[in-house]
Order: structure tokens, then sequence, then C-alpha cells
């Protein structure tokens, strides 16, 4: 409740506490002076200066008056907004377990992940200056080094999602030098560059960027190479009254036709059928939108989506997820507090514990963007499955957590709790849900 009330109040803030009105006055006043300047230096004469600056006196008190009033409400919504905050998190304190604060010993780690999610948001000169500011002092670095292990940007890239969320202990670097944030700075910086093209509709650098790491995302299975082309050609085909191109034969169908041929080859293994439909549209071209090819042809949305690929399979090849990891740990941490919050006071008016460490006693209302890993709960031990004991699938298409087969087994051979079907133990295979 508290954090709704928090919201509302945050809304009120952005709508009342406003300095345009401040700035505005400030520049009349600029004006003012500034006119009256140039009068005096005009004239150049004792007479025009007094009576200039006469005239001058009251429209500036004026002004300066109003001024104040406009920064007096400013401040006035500020110190209400100040107060919500602090009845909202006095409330809030009193029902969070802050007995057990997993990240409390990781202030690096935190730290980490908020440059991170700076850098990868272009805020590189907040990040540079929360790099410095946060970096430990020489003594504390010294009594903590751990073996280094570097984030630079590589070509490797990992299948887990927020892959710089999850750091195993000895990963952890003692400081956040080894973070190389300027290499890092200078990929996204490249990122923010192609992206605003893509913004104008300038495919080029996104098709540049995508063909210099060809066997990279080809590797990864990514289309984003001829997405781009494809794009590309669809674009220049809808001619100079959609793209505002120049008329001329680098433009309309002829000029999507020479790109086709200087591009489309490198893509005839792979995308045959998606170039032969292109082609196949060429026929139609004086009335495409009613023609079999209108869907593909229709490009309202295509310019945000292949901005979105391709930030996923830019940050995929440094090794990132596409999404903020901290974005996503905070987000979804905000959504699932409430049930925490109600669990906790729950547990503490019948005084009970939380046992489990691991696992949260209750289901966290997450969107399906948000959930990376599927949780399994094997029917036999009633024990969630993890990586040492994973769940396994019989041949008769019944699934259990290892543990458990191994306990129903006799010898080699077990006999299915759900079925009738029997087997030996090697049938049964590892799946990842
Ligand atoms: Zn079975």
């Amino acid at each position: 409740m508290a954090f709704l009330q928090l919201q509302k109040d945050l809304e009120k803030l952005t709508s009342s506490a406003q300095l345009s009105n401040a700035e505005e006055d400030v520049d009349k006043i600029i004006e003012l002076l500034t006119d009256a300047r140039e009068k005096v230096a005009a004239a150049n004469d004792p007479h025009t200066t007094s009576l200039t600056l006469t005239k001058l006196q009251n429209p500036i008190k004026e002004k300066l008056d109003g001024l104040n009033s406009d920064l007096k409400l400013v401040y006035k919504a500020q110190n209400e907004f100040n107060k919500s905050l602090k009845t909202a998190f006095s409330k809030a304190k009193g029902s969070l377990p802050t007995e057990h604060d997993p990240m409390e010993a990781q202030s690096t780690l935190i730290n980490r992940a908020i440059a991170m999610h700076l850098l990868r948001e272009g805020q590189f000169e907040v990040a540079s200056t929360f790099i410095q500011e946060a970096q430990p002092t020489p003594e504390a670095t010294q009594s903590q080094q751990f073996s280094s292990s570097t984030l630079e940007p590589s070509t490797s890239h990992r299948s887990q999602p927020p892959s710089d969320a999850i750091i195993a202990d000895a990963d952890i670097p003692s400081d956040l030098t080894s973070l190389q944030s300027k290499a890092l700075e200078s990929s996204f910086a490249d990122m923010y560059s192609i992206l605003r093209e893509l913004k104008e509709q300038n495919l080029l650098p996104a098709i540049h960027w995508a063909r210099e790491n060809h066997v990279e995302l080809e590797a990864r299975g990514s289309n984003l190479e001829f997405e781009l082309c494809k794009l590309q050609f669809i674009w220049l085909f809808k001619g100079p009254a959609f793209n505002g191109l120049p008329d001329n034969s680098d433009n309309g169908v002829s000029g999507a036709l020479r790109y086709a041929r200087e591009n489309f080859n490198r893509f005839q293994l792979r995308h045959l059928r998606e170039i032969q439909q292109l082609s196949a549209a060429m026929v139609y071209s004086p009335n495409l939108i009613d023609s079999p090819y209108g869907s593909i042809f229709d490009i309202s949305a295509a310019f945000e989506e292949v901005a979105g690929s391709f930030t996923r399979e830019f940050c995929s090849l440094l090794g990132l997820s596409a999404e903020s990891p901290l974005y996503v740990a905070a987000t979804a941490g905000a959504l699932a507090l409430p049930q925490l919050v109600k669990y906790n006071s729950k547990t503490k008016a019948r005084n009970t514990e939380w046992t489990t460490a691991n696992e949260l006693a209750f289901e966290t209302p997450l969107p399906r963007s948000m959930m990376y890993h599927s949780i399994f709960v094997c029917p036999v031990s009633k024990e969630q499955t993890t990586e040492t004991n994973p769940p396994v699938i019989l041949p008769c298409g019944h699934v259990l957590a290892r543990e458990s087969l191994q306990r129903l087994a006799k010898g080699n051979r077990y006999k299915c709790p759900y079925c009738p079907s029997e087997g030996t133990v090697k049938d049964a295979k590892e799946i990842i849900l």
C-alpha cells in the first residue's frame, strides 16, 4: 500500500515541481537585461542610461518575485515527496526480512551491476564517475584480492540469459577496474550509434556490423544480416514517396533490384524461399498492398523489430543479455516484494521460520519474459530438481528427479511409479525444462 501511495506522490511531484516556469522567468529577466544593455550601448549618453535603468527596475523586480514564487512551489513539492519517501520506507523496513540480507557483503557485486547498467544504457559519463567513486581504498583492495577474472567483451557467447548477473564466487572481482569499462563503453557507443541510425531508417551501419560479425551470428543461428538486407530491399522497393530518397535509378524498383543482385547471393543457401518471394513480388509492384505479398511488404513495425534483434545480437556477442540484469532484478524484485512482505508477516504471526535458503516458499507473480529457469518438482520426492539432481525423462514419458529414480531402481532396472512400464536406468534421459 505504501508503494501505491508513493507512486501517487511521485506523480504529484513530477506534475507540480516543474522548473520550466522558473526557467522561463530567468530567460525573461536575461532578455530584459540584454535589451537594456544594447539600448545603453547604442545611445551612449548618460541621460538614456539612467532612463533605461529606471525603467528596468519595476519589471525586473516583478520577474524576480515571480521566479521566487515558482521556485517555492518546487521546493514545497520536493519537501512533500521527501516526507512520503520517509513514511514509505520506514513502514517497509519493519516488515522486510532485514536479518537475512544475502547482498550485504557483496557491495562490489552491486556496484558492478550498477556500473554495467549505466554503461549499457549509454550513460557513459555517469558510469565513469560512478566507477571512480565506487573504487575501494587501496588497503581494502590489497586485503581481499581475488584471482583476477575479467569481463572483457569477447566473441564467446553464453546461452544463459542474464549471464552477467550470475557469477560464481571465484569470479567476483574485488574492484571495478576489471569491468573493462573503457572497452565496454566503446562497444556500447558503437551500438547506440548504429541504433540511432536505425531510428532514422538508415540500415547501412547495422548491415555493415552484421556482415563483419556474420560468422559469429550464423553460429548463433541468427538471421539478422538477412533480415536487415531484406528490409533494405523492401525499403528501396517502396520508392521515393515512402523512403524520401532521391528519385533515381538507385531507388525504387530498379534500385531494389540492383541491391538484391549485389547482396542476396550470399543468402541463397539459407533463405532461397524468401528471396524467391521477394522477386515474385516484383510482378505486383503497382499494387503490392492487395497482392499475396502485401504482408511481407508491410514494414510499419519492421525497423523497431530489427532494432530489437540487433540489440539482442550485439549484446550476446559481448557475452551479455539483451536486458540489463540490474533492470530485470530490480523489476522482478519490486513485483515479488509484496508477496514476500505478506509471507513474512504471516510467518512471524505464526512464529514459524523460513527454513529453505535456496527457494521461495510461495509463488511469485512474474511475467513470462522474466522467467529464465523452469522449476520442476519431482512427483515422487516432492523436491525441486537442482543441477546435481536434474529431472530425467523415462522412455514412457514420465519425468522424475534422478535421485528418485535411483532410489526406486533395483540394480539397473526400474519400474515407473506412474505406469506399468519398466526399463533400465540408463535409458532415462536428462531433460532441460
Ligand atoms: Zn511411466
